[in-house]
């Protein structure tokens, strides 16, 4: 039995991916005030059954059954519940002495979790941005009704709510830095030939494969527009991409008066991930500074939209609105794989999300059963276009 204290209790969703390792060490160093009550993990079972050695939470969710039978019995001699399949996932997020449900699982498969996890009224730290990409409508609608609280730890969105803190007037608009990825300066004969090895180098962030290759097609920047388009309530016009290839500057807001108030860091996630955990206050922390003595030069530069498809792809679906972001993502899901198994080019993939959005029937009101089923038919289309 876990003893009743006053700490913070986590629900990591994803606890074997990079945030969610990140998460942990963030919790580690803070064991006075957070505790990892609830790992889950896909398919990666040895990780998750050491995970819960170490931290030992009250539940373990494997979402894939497969590993099932393997996670209980290496966890029998432990005081853990140990669950499996997706469904385990939307049940773990409401178990009552959850505080917060960082959601940090890739995908569309982050949607019903997070939904039902704000349903029970935690509050959310949002990673998996591929929710509110899908339903951002839907999901900010239930965070209202629900009075749940999002707190971003994507680095960007964090930055702009750290430069909202305390202001009350209105945004006039959104300043988005985006370092380009390891292909910024690349031509179009170059992007025709690229490779997933050369892709899955990102030249400032240590993160999973599928986001790795989003930021190299700029899909990863396209997919934040829509995030703070929902989660700052402003339109796709309010937001500006600007390329910061030094990733320094993680984003800034610019106000009515014209004063623009940025946050700057070293690129590294784990403060947005505490803050999003301690929040309103900040801890302190040992993570690297910014020297800058050392620092160098600062660059900005306008996205190039023509060589990073994906980007405009974005800005249109937020501005059809509907269904369409829901048939943005789940295309992107399918030719993302695709490029890393080597079935599908680099620039190909702009192409079968574009056809594929050009396809699948437009809801103008989804509920959530709308998007279920439009992510099936969009990923079916996208996999058709692909063969
Ligand atoms: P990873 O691929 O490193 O980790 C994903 C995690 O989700 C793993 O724990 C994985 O389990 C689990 N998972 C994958 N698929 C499923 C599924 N179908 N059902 C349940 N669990 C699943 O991803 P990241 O940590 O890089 O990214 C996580 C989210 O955070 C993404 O939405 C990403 O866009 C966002 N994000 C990430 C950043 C980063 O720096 N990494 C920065 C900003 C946002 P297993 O290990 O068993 O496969
Ligand atoms: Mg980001």
């Amino acid at each position: 039995m876990q003893q009743e204290n006053n700490k913070k209790k986590i629900c990591i969703l994803g606890s074997t991916g990079s945030i969610g390792v990140q998460a942990l060490q963030v919790i580690e160093a803070h064991d006075d005030l957070f505790e990892p009550y609830v790992l889950t993990a896909n398919s990666q079972a040895d990780l998750l059954i050491s995970q819960a050695r170490k931290y030992r939470p009250a539940a373990v969710v494997i979402a894939d059954e497969r590993h099932y039978e393997h996670v209980r019995e290496a966890l029998a001699d432990e005081p853990v519940q140990v669950y499996a399949g997706a469904e385990s996932l939307c049940q773990v997020v409401k178990m009552d002495a959850v505080d917060i449900v960082l959601t940090a699982l890739v995908g569309f498969a982050g949607l019903r979790p997070t939904i039902s996890a704000i349903e029970a009224g935690k509050t959310i730290a949002l990673a998996n941005k591929e929710t509110l990409v899908v339903a951002g409508e839907l999901v900010t609608d239930l965070c209202v009704r629900h009075r749940v609280a999002v707190l971003p730890v994507d680095s960007e969105h964090s930055a702009i709510f750290q430069c909202l803190m305390g202001e009350t007037s209105p945004v006039e608009k959104l300043i988005l830095t985006a370092s380009g990825g390891p292909f910024l300066h690349h031509t179009m004969e170059q992007l025709q030939t690229v490779t997933p090895a050369m892709a899955l180098k990102h030249p400032n962030w240590e993160m999973g494969a599928k986001i790795t290759i989003d930021s190299a097609s700029m899909m990863n920047k396209g997919f934040e527009v829509i995030e703070a388009r929902w989660l700052f309530d402003v339109s796709p016009e309010q937001i500006q991409v600007v390329v910061h290839p030094q990733s320094i500057v993680h984003s800034a807001v610019q106000f009515a008066d014209g004063a623009v108030k940025a946050q700057l860091g070293q690129p590294d996630m784990r403060v947005p991930i505490q803050l999003a955990f301690s929040y309103p206050h900040r801890l302190q922390s040992d993570f690297p500074r910014l020297d800058f003595w050392q620092m160098g030069s600062l660059t900005f530069e306008q996205p190039d939209m023509d060589r990073f498809r994906c980007l405009q792809l974005a800005f249109e679906a937020i501005r059809r609105g509907g269904n369409a972001a829901c048939v943005l993502n789940a295309a992107n899901e399918v030719v993302n794989l695709a490029f890393r198994k080597g079935e599908c080019g680099f620039l190909r993939m702009a192409d079968v999300i574009e056809a594929t959005m050009q396809r699948v029937a437009f809801v103008q009101q989804p509920t959530l059963e709308d998007y279920l089923h439009t992510d099936a038919e969009s990923r079916r289309v996208a996999a058709e276009l692909l063969a």
